[in-house]
């Protein structure tokens, strides 16, 4: 497989623009020049016809608890089949998955699956569904669309666990074969954004409300970076936009920081400053939230936001589903529960 251009497939979202190639996939909206790829370093213009290059090439396969994504509200307890590729469009410091998300085809041997074979392995591993994760699924989007028509013919469901960096256009024709998403959002600011992403905030936020309004289940996860992202007034705006946005019940999962990539000069995210988010963000109104990489079942568990029960309790990625009715209300008070089951 390495070195081999003949599973390279044509790009979607792409127009000729002054002997150029403008690329109208993700907000960087790149001019790729002859012979040069954009900045996921996977598109590439190859004699005026713009390529995904890593279609179809899989560079990781496994069965994850869907709380990895992190999911809690979609399938509860439940294990997908879950696939990657190498690229992103972003650049963040701070990746944890940088040897894949900065690495481009070149050089590697990854191989080739059909979106038929990758539909008929999560079939036969008893999946219910497949997650594009690991790196940014944007960037092989001709193939995860691909991917999802066939998996949607057996039933299945699709997730995406993305930066939410993909423009309007493109994520409305996705929409029709994606059924969940997790959406970074990765700082509350633009100047973060651009430091530490190579991107820009709003595309982001607009992201969440076309998924929201699409009807994809979603759920946001916010990286906490000790003297990056963590200023209170930072995550206070950031819950409140989220509430106004996706609703009390929206779902928001933060994230402890380890360091990692080329942010191994910071400490992890301090305790009190995970606990102080969590606060934060049920003081602006919303139902659910949860703490990530703190491995405390307290604020990994669901509750009744009306009677205070236990529904849902994790630990880790032990999953005991507790106090709900076949049809997802709290068996105590009767309060209906956003969930996908
Ligand atoms: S998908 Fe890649 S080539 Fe297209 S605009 Fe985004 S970074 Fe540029």
């Amino acid at each position: 497989m390495k070195g081999d251009t003949s599973t390279f497939h044509e790009a979607m979202y792409y127009r000729e623009e002054k002997g150029r190639l403008r690329c109208d996939l993700c907000p960087h909206r790149c001019i790729v020049e002859e012979g040069r790829y954009g900045i996921c370093g996977v598109r590439k213009n190859i004699n005026g016809k713009m390529y995904s290059t890593v279609y179809g090439r899989v560079s990781s396969i496994a069965m994850d608890p869907i709380e990895k994504k992190p999911l809690f509200h979609f399938h509860p307890g439940s294990w997908i089949f879950s696939i990657s590729t190498v690229g992103c469009n972003l650049k963040c410091k701070h990746c944890q998955n940088w040897e894949i998300s900065q690495a481009t085809l070149e050089g590697m041997n990854i191989p080739y699956y059909t979106p038929e074979e990758i539909v008929s392995m999560a079939r036969s591993e008893g999946s219910g569904g497949i997650a594009f994760t690991y790196n940014e699924p944007t960037i092989w989007y001709e193939y995860t669309l691909d991917v999802g028509k066939i998996s949607k013919g057996y039933g299945m469901y699709n997730v995406y666990v993305t930066n939410g960096y993909i423009n309007e256009d493109p994520l409305r024709e996705i929409s029709r074969y994606i059924d969940a998403m997790n959406i970074d959002v990765k700082g509350f600011t633009d100047e973060f954004y651009r430091k530490i992403t190579g991107g820009r905030l709003q595309p982001v936020l607009d992201t969440v409300s076309i998924a929201k309004e699409l009807g994809i289940h979603v759920e946001l996860t916010y990286l906490i970076i000790p003297t990056l992202n963590d200023d209170e007034n930072e995550i206070r705006n950031f819950s409140r936009w989220a509430r106004e946005t996706l609703g009390e019940n929206g779902i928001v999962h933060f994230s402890r920081f380890h360091p990692d990539y080329l942010l191994i000069n910071l400490p992890e995210t301090p305790v009190k400053t995970m606990h102080r988010a969590y606060e934060i963000a049920r003081e602006e109104g919303l139902n659910y939230v949860y703490l990530g990489n703190l491995w405390e079942e307290r604020y990994e568990t669901t509750y009744c936001p009306k009677c205070g029960a236990p529904l849902i309790k994790r630990s880790g990625y032990h999953v005991r589903i507790e106090n709900i009715t076949p049809d997802g209300r709290c068996s105590r008070c009767g309060t209906k529960i956003p969930l996908v089951m």
